[in-house]
C-alpha cells in the first residue's frame, strides 16, 4: 500500500505537467488531436505512458495500478477545469488500450514472470502496443477487458458499444455489468453462476473461457442471445461476444427439417416416434389415458396409378393439413407415419374422445370431397384405428402401435371408410 501511494505521488506531477502543455490548446484542437493517429498529443501522451509503464515495473507494480494512479488523479485537487479532465479522460482511455496490448503482448511471449514479461515485451514490441490496441478497438467483434481483482471493466471496443449501447459510463465495474445486461434476478443469479464456473474450469484446466449462450438486455431494452467466451491474461480476462442470432435461427432450422416431412408439412415419423416415447414416460407421473388413432388413405395406389404421383403428393398434402387443422387441443399431435398412413396421438384423451377426433375427421375428408373415380365411394376416404392405454399394465410403444395398426386392419376388412376402436368393433 505504501509502494503504491509513492508510485502515484511520483507520477502525479508527470501527468499534470502534460495537461499544462496542452492547457494552450482549444477544443477544437484537441479534438482533431486526439482523433488523429500520429498527432503529437498521442505521441507525447504514448511517451509518457511508456516512462511511467518502465518505472513502475521496476517497482515491481502491474498494469492495473497506472490506471488507478490517472483514476486517482482525476479525482484529486490538481485537475484544473474541464478541458483538462477531459483530456485525462482520453489518456486513461489510450493507457488502458495500450495496457491491454502490452499484456496481450506478454501473453503471447508466453513467459512466467511478468515483470521479465513486460521488461522484455516491452522492449521488443513497444512499437507493436499500438498497433495490438488498434487492433482491440477495430476488430469487428464485441470485447471487454476487465481486471479481476477489482472487478473494473478496463476497456470496451466500439463493437461492444454498438452492440450493447452500453459504455465506460454505464458499465464502469463487472457488477455494474451484471445489472444492466441481466436485469432479471433469478437469471442474473444463473447467468453469474454460469460465468464463475466457466472462469474456475478455464483457470483449472489452464484453457479459455469455454463459449456459452447467454441472453443479454442491451440499453434500448432489446435482448440478443450472445455467444461469451473469454480468454484470462494474468489477473485481467478479456470477454469475447458473438451474435448467435443466426446460429440459433439455422439450428431452429435444421431441428425443424429434421422433424418435419417435407411432402406433408407435419411432424415426420422421427418426431412422432419421440413424442411417444416422451408421452409414454410421462404416463406414470400423470395417471392419464394416451389414445392414438392410426389412418390409412383408402385405395391410394389406384388413385395414383389413375391421377398420377404428382396429384397423390397434392393430395397428400390436403389430407395431412385437414387433419392438422381439426386438432384444436395444443397437446394433440399429428404426423406423417409413412408412404399413405398418418398418426394421431392424444395425450389426455380416452377412447371415447379419439373416437370423436376421428369422426370429425372422416367428416371432414368426406367434406374435401377429393374425386376418386377407382374408389367404391368416388371420393378419397380414409380407414382408420384406434387404440387407447389406460395405464401402464399396457406398456410398451410397439404394442400400442402394433394394437392401433390391428385395429386399423379390421376397419380395412369392414369395407374402408371406417373406424375401428381397438377390441370393440365400430362402423360407420
Ligand atoms: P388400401 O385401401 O388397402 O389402403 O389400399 P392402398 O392402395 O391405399 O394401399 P397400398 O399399400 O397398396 O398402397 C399405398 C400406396 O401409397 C402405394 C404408393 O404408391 C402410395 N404412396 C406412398 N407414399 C407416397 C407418396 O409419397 N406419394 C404418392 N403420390 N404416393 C405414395
Ligand atoms: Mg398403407
Ligand atoms: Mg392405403
Amino acid at each position: 500500500m505504501v509502494k503504491l501511494v509513492t508510485v502515484h505521488s511520483s507520477h502525479s506531477q508527470l501527468f499534470v505537467d502534460f495537461l499544462q502543455r496542452y492547457a494552450v490548446y482549444n477544443d477544437e484542437q484537441l479534438e482533431v488531436m486526439s482523433s488523429e493517429m500520429t498527432s503529437t498529443l498521442r505521441l507525447d501522451a504514448y511517451c509518457l505512458f511508456e516512462t511511467i509503464q518502465q518505472s513502475l515495473l521496476q517497482q515491481d507494480t502491474l498494469y492495473q495500478d497506472f490506471d488507478e494512479l490517472l483514476l486517482k488523479l482525476t479525482n484529486s485537487n490538481q485537475i484544473a477545469n474541464v478541458d483538462q479532465c477531459l483530456l485525462l479522460h482520453l489518456l486513461r482511455q489510450w493507457c488502458r488500450e495500450w495496457s491491454f496490448a502490452l499484456s496481450m503482448a506478454t501473453k503471447k511471449h508466453g513467459q512466467a514472470d511478468i515483470k521479465n514479461n513486460v521488461h522484455r515485451a516491452t522492449e521488443s514490441t513497444s512499437l507493436d502496443i499500438s498497433k495490438y490496441a488498434n487492433l482491440f478497438a477495430q476488430v469487428p467483434i464485441p470485447l471487454c477487458n476487465v481486471c479481476t481483482l477489482t472487478g473494473n471493466i478496463i476497456s470496451v471496443n466500439q463493437r461492444f458499444i454498438d452492440a450493447f449501447g452500453y459504455d465506460l459510463d454505464d458499465t464502469p465495474t463487472l457488477a455494474a455489468w451484471w445489472l444492466n445486461a441481466y436485469p432479471d434476478p433469478q437469471y442474473r443469479a444463473q447467468v453469474q453462476q454460469q460465468w464463475q464456473q466457466a472462469m474456475i474450469d478455464a483457470r483449472i484446466n489452464n484453457t479459455d473461457i469455454e463459449p456459452q449462450d447467454y441472453q443479454v438486455s442491451c440499453k434500448n431494452g432489446e435482448q440478443i442471445t450472445m455467444e461469451i467466451s473469454g480468454t484470462i491474461i494474468g489477473h485481467e480476462f478479456l470477454a469475447i461476444f458473438k451474435d448467435a442470432t443466426q446460429r440459433l435461427a439455422a439450428e431452429d432450422i435444421l431441428r425443424d427439417m429434421a422433424f418435419l416431412d417435407s411432402l406433408t408439412q407435419i411432424a415426420n415419423r422421427r418426431c412422432f416416434d419421440d413424442t411417444l416415447n416422451k408421452q409414454l414416460e410421462l404416463m406414470p407421473k400423470q395417471l392419464k389415458p394416451l389414445s392414438m388413432i392410426l389412418l390409412d388413405i383408402d385405395y391410394f395406389k389406384q388413385y395414383n396409378d389413375n391421377y398420377g404421383h404428382v396429384k397423390g403428393d397434392q393430395c397428400l398434402y390436403q389430407i395431412a393439413q385437414c387433419i392438422a387443422s381439426l386438432l384444436t387441443n395444443e397437446q394433440d399431435f399429428v404426423a406423417r407415419f409413412g408412404g399413405e398412413e398418418f398418426v394421431v396421438l392424444m395425450p389426455n384423451s380416452n377412447a371415447k374422445q379419439a373416437l370423436n377426433t376421428a369422426l370429425q375427421i372422416q367428416q371432414a375428408i368426406a367434406q374435401l370431397a377429393i374425386k376418386h373415380e377407382y374408389a367404391e365411394l368416388g371420393y378419397i376416404s380414409l380407414s382408420m384405428g384406434i387404440k387407447t392405454l389406460d395405464n401402464l399394465s399396457d406398456e410398451g410403444d410397439l404394442y400400442f402401435v402394433d394394437a392401433a395398426d390391428k385395429a386399423l386392419y379390421q376397419a380395412k376388412r369392414k369395407g374402408r371408410n371406417a373406424i375401428v376402436v381397438s377390441k370393440d368393433l365400430y362402423h360407420d
